[in-house]
Order: C-alpha cells, then sequence, then structure tokens
C-alpha cells in the first residue's frame, strides 16, 4: 500500500513507523520482559515440525487429557443438565452455587469465615492471577515468587507493572522454599509473596511448619499472600496440604484453584479465586477486583455449571494417586527411568504432574538450556521446556511432565537415553 499522502493535516496523524510502503506495527513495551515459554519459542518449533509431517510427543504441558485421562461421569452428566441455562452470562462473581460449593469446600479444609461472596470464578487460573495482580500492584511494587516458579506469576507481576523479585527453592532441601532468601529479598516495596504449594514444577508440597514461617514473614512485613493450590487434590504420597489460609487468618490470602487438573479439565478453563482471611483494609482492592471482573462480564458459564459435581467427585482423581493408579505408576516409571540415566538426577516429586530433573552440565558440556530442548526436539521429535522457562538462572534443568501414556512413556526415555549419548553442545 503506498502513503496516499494527503496533504499536511494528515501526515499529522501518519503513524511515525510509516516508512514508504510498509508501516512496522510493534508491540506494546508493557510486554518487554515478559515471557511464556512453555508455549514460546520451542512449541512454535515443533508445531512447524508437525505441520512437516513430523509426529512430536509433547512433554511441555500438564495437559492429562490429551493423554486419554478420563473425565469423570458426573460431570458429563451435569454438563448436559446444566447446557440450556449456562446459556446465559452468569454474575461477574459467578454462579452463586458453584461459589457455595467453592466456599464449602474450603470450610472442610479448615479455612475459616468463608462464604460465596469471598468467591469468584475465572476462565481457568491464568485469568484471575492476572486479574488480581492487575488489580493490585502499581509501579514498581515488588512481588517475591519462587524460583523455579510457574512462570505466569513472574510474566503477569511483570505485565501488571510491579517488580518480579525470585526467592530460591533449594533442591538439596526437597526444592522448599529457602526462608532466609525469603527475609533478605524483603524491600519497603515488597507487598506480597507468591506460595506455589503443591508446586509446579518441583512437584514439592509444602509441609505446616515452612508455611508457618512464610506466614510470620508476611505478617511482620504486612505481605499481602498469593496462594496458587490449583495442584491441592493432586498429592501422590499421602503428605498433608497445609494452605497458608487455613492457619493465618490474620493474613490476607488469596488461594487460586480449579478443575484443570484435578479432573482433567484443562480445555474447559474452570478456575476460582478466594479471598480468605483479613480483608479489614483490602475494601479498595475488593473494588478493583470487581470492576475488572465486571468488565470480562463473567467467566465460561458452561465450565462454572460443572463446579458443584465436581466438588462432590473425586474418585478418579484419588485413584489415580495410589499404587497401580495412573499418576502414581507414571510417576514411578519416569522418575526411576531418568535417574538411571547418567548425568541425570531427581528430587522425587511428591504431587502434581511434572519432574524438575539437573542434568550434569560438564558431562554434556551444556551451556544453554533452551539449545538442548531444541536439539533434542530437532532429533527425537519429543517437546520438553528447558528451566530458564521457570525462572531458573542456570540452565542446569528441565521440566517433563509424566503424564503420557506408559508406552510414549518409555519410548520418550529410550529416546532421551539414546540422544544423550552422542550429545554435547559445541
Ligand atoms: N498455576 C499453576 C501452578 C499451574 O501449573 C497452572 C497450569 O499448569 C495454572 C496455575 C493455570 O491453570 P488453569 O488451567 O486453571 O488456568
Amino acid at each position: 500500500m503506498k502513503n496516499p499522502g494527503f496533504g499536511f493535516f494528515t501526515a499529522l496523524f501518519v503513524p511515525r513507523s510509516w516508512n514508504g510502503d510498509t508501516m512496522t506495527i510493534g508491540k506494546s513495551t508493557k510486554l518487554n520482559n515478559v515471557r511464556y515459554d512453555i508455549r514460546g519459542p520451542i512449541a512454535d518449533e515443533a508445531d512447524r515440525l508437525e505441520r512437516e509431517g513430523t509426529h512430536i510427543i509433547r512433554l511441555n504441558t500438564g495437559n492429562p487429557a490429551a493423554f486419554g485421562a478420563k473425565i469423570p461421569l458426573s460431570i458429563i452428566e451435569s454438563l448436559s443438565e446444566n447446557a440450556k441455562t449456562a446459556a446465559a452470562y452468569s454474575n461477574s462473581k459467578g454462579l452463586y452455587k458453584a461459589r457455595e460449593a467453592i466456599a464449602g469446600y474450603y470450610t472442610t479444609r479448615g479455612i475459616a469465615d468463608i462464604t460465596a461472596d469471598d468467591v469468584y470464578t475465572g476462565n481457568g487460573v491464568s485469568e484471575l492471577i492476572q486479574l488480581s495482580l492487575m488489580a493490585f500492584l502499581n509501579p514498581g511494587d515488588e512481588v517475591l515468587i519462587p524460583t523455579p516458579d510457574y512462570p505466569l506469576w513472574t510474566a503477569a507481576t511483570i505485565l501488571s507493572g510491579g517488580k518480579a523479585v525470585h526467592y530460591i527453592c533449594d533442591e538439596q532441601a526437597n526444592w522448599y522454599p529457602d526462608i532466609a532468601d525469603i527475609s533478605h529479598k524483603i524491600t519497603p516495596r515488597t507487598r506480597a509473596i507468591v506460595l506455589i504449594s503443591p508446586n509446579n514444577p518441583t512437584g514439592a508440597v509444602y509441609p505446616r511448619d515452612v508455611v508457618e514461617q512464610i506466614a510470620e514473614i508476611a505478617r511482620k512485613h504486612k505481605l499481602v499472600v498469593f496462594s496458587d493450590e490449583v495442584y491441592d487434590r493432586v498429592i501422590i504420597d499421602n503428605l498433608e496440604h497445609v494452605s497458608m489460609a487455613a492457619i493465618a487468618p490474620d493474613l490476607l490470602t488469596l488461594v487460586f484453584n480449579g478443575l484443570s487438573k484435578s479432573h482433567n479439565l484443562c480445555g474447559y478453563r474452570v478456575g476460582w479465586m478466594a479471598l480468605c482471611g483479613d480483608k479489614s483494609g483490602a475494601s479498595e482492592y475488593i473494588s478493583g477486583i470487581n470492576l475488572l471482573v465486571s468488565l470480562r462480564l463473567c467467566a465460561n458459564v458452561t465450565g462454572q455449571s460443572i463446579i458443584c459435581a465436581a466438588l462432590d467427585d473425586f474418585k478418579n482423581t484419588q485413584a489415580s494417586l495410589k499404587p497401580g493408579g495412573w499418576i502414581y505408576d507414571r510417576r514411578e516409571c519416569m522418575y526411576k527411568a531418568l535417574t538411571s540415566i547418567p548425568g541425570i538426577s531427581a528430587v522425587k516429586p511428591s504431587a502434581a504432574l511434572y519432574i524438575f530433573p539437573k542434568i550434569d552440565t560438564a558431562m554434556y558440556n551444556i551451556k544453554d538450556d533452551e539449545q538442548f530442548v531444541l536439539d533434542f526436539l530437532r532429533e527425537k521429535h519429543v517437546l520438553l521446556t528447558h528451566g530458564r522457562t521457570y525462572n531458573w538462572k542456570q540452565p542446569d534443568h528441565f521440566r517433563v511432565t509424566y503424564i503420557p501414556t506408559m508406552e510414549e512413556l518409555l519410548e520418550v526415555m529410550d529416546r532421551f537415553e539414546d540422544f544423550l549419548k552422542g550429545y554435547r553442545q559445541i
């Protein structure tokens, strides 16, 4: 298209980047440093290879239904019962019955004084993470986020104008948060701390004393707690899940959860957020959240309509977590296979759907972990994610989900071992 050149006044409104025949449309500077590499350039390369006809085994996301994990029958029945009424918008905070069921779920988990009014439904937890940080942060506000993290927390903090300050989770200590490091990173600008337990990518479940020590820091420095508990029903080794909201009612804790992982329903996009604990000083923040949920009208109502049925039915998930169940058996199988490969070590995950193994970078001369997963993808057609995706600074980790079928899992491990035999980065 040519610059039509309509004279002086029109020229005033021609974008500065107009340059002869082409106009460059840049991205907003708000996106500088915002990354989400789980679906980033390496996944794009996997798409390209697949378009060329190569079958790729995708182990980059925790998406159980993609590997045939079953949906409980009660959910299917609830979907068909609600198909007609779910056609209308709901209240912006969500269907009352669903929010009441969520409040009931948390009451049974020891969270005091929670009602439907404290609960918001969302299009997955992802939407609510972004929305709650957007309503909360001012430019330069600091949020303490674990490293490794689930990277949406870092991305959404930056997108909301905040500063992500990473505290270390210590591999030598079961990947629990390093309490001294958290204390050390507090500044006058610190306003909140993010806790992800059970954790993605490490599979750690934080014990009571760790959660209590973090509560003490939050109390001392008046921090809001953002507690991501989307895997609280995907705990394998009979460990207790301790929610910050249950042990520290004097703090304001936002609890995030949903049905993606506990009911194999990632694609239905069902999430929620509960405002727990002391809300006495938070009325302005809550009005900000209310404004933002109303701007997106409501979360998808079909998804909301199955929440009551889902919270009544954990049978499938519970069975999958016991020996003989698909999650338990595949975790065992992948952990054993991975850690028998020379130069690979890992903390055995107790929950969630992933392992975050360490690779001996000296043995394989690895300087760039992104290049490592790209090379593996191109040579063996398996998609993993590299450690830096999770804001882990050293190039010595990667994440793999252990949810593929047993045949695929064993096939992937064979390919990985074979790949490493000849692999050295130049
Ligand atoms: N939080 C964690 C720790 C996750 O691992 C994920 C997805 O993998 C999410 C949040 C987002 O979940 P949802 O599907 O509810 O958006």
